[in-house]
């Protein structure tokens, strides 16, 4: 976001609390980064073990700063106090923008947004953190589109710069400068792009993960390539390793967005490296197996 467009989010009604529905590895990413940058954040989730492990996640990467020296005791304790756990969209009351970060389903979201949308002021923006949902899709419910866009973190939401703010059909430009405001409030750096399969960064990294599905098939050994990308190229990661931290059940169903989307380009011949493990279950980081052994 440069220039006008700059100077627009900078003029835009700053996001002075925040809520996020969905507790999980994003959730709850986005609520602690969200507090550590002083915007109070209201985390939703429908079970309080979700609610839990949210604030878990949270005290845990706030420990390592501790332990690090980067913050104290008294600051770790206020970043949490920061973040309010809850069950009801009742606490919802004057946020100024909603994260939607629930499970990847559309029916789900759909009814989750609709939800959201009655409870909150009309002048609340709502967000989804969707990977691979059509915003203009997920807009279709809700009776103020102009109010909503994508807002899409990447994992891990602490350690990741980017934020994609995806335009709707119908998103307003007060809707999309005061999320970029948002998100630049909050330490990340907000890049406004187009509602299509992919957005940006899924267009870029998809071709690179089918390259590699492809030297697969020709015999390359996965670990050989981690090692000629990370340390000969100087990519912290490989895309082996990448694709499991990603997971390999969000890669596969991303992929076939992808091939959806751009069949001319992006359509893969016959079962790739990421379907058969994806069919066998060796999901990556999340449950320890994929290219790697994982602790
Ligand atoms: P997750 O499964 O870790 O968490 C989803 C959470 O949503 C769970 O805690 C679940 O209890 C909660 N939930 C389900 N229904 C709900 C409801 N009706 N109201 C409130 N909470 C509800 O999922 P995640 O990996 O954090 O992904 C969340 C979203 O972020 C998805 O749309 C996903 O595509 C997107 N995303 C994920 C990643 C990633 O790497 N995991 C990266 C970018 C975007």
């Amino acid at each position: 976001v440069k220039g006008k467009a700059k100077q627009a989010a900078r003029n835009a009604a700053p996001v002075t609390r925040l809520a996020v529905l969905g507790a999980g590895i994003m959730g709850g990413g986005i609520a602690c980064q969200a507090a550590v940058r002083g915007i109070p954040a209201v985390m939703k989730d429908i079970n309080n073990d979700a609610l839990a492990l949210g604030m878990n996640e949270a005290g845990k990467r706030l420990t390592r700063q501790l332990e690090r020296g980067k913050i104290d005791g008294a600051h770790l304790a206020g970043v949490l106090s920061h973040i309010r756990p809850t069950l009801s969209n009742d606490e919802l009351d004057g946020v100024g923008l909603v994260v939607e970060a629930v499970v990847e389903n559309p029916d789900v979201k759909a009814k989750v947004l609709a939800e959201v949308e009655q409870k909150v002021g009309a002048d609340t923006v709502i967000a989804s953190n969707t990977s691979t949902i059509p915003i203009s899709t997920l807009a279709n419910n809700l009776r103020r589109p102009d109010k909503f866009c994508g807002m899409h973190f990447f994992n891990p939401v602490h350690r990741m710069p980017l934020v994609e703010i995806i335009r709707g059909e119908h998103s307003s430009d007060d809707t999309i400068n005061r999320v970029v405001a948002c998100a630049a409030a909050m330490g990340k750096t907000p890049i406004v792009v187009n509602d299509c399969p992919g957005f940006f960064v899924n267009r870029v990294l998809f071709p690179y993960f089918f390259g590699f599905n492809r030297l697969l098939a020709d015999g390359a050994d996965f670990a050989d390539i981690d090692r000629v990308m990370e340390r000969q190229f100087g990519w912290p990661m490989g895309p082996a390793r990448l694709l499991d931290v990603v997971g390999m059940d969000t890669a596969h169903h991303a992929a076939a967005v992808m091939a959806q989307g751009f069949p001319d380009r992006m359509q893969q011949n016959g079962s790739t490296a990421i379907d058969l493990m994806f069919e066998q279950q060796l999901l990556g980081q999340k449950n320890g197996h994929g290219f790697y052994h994982w602790q």
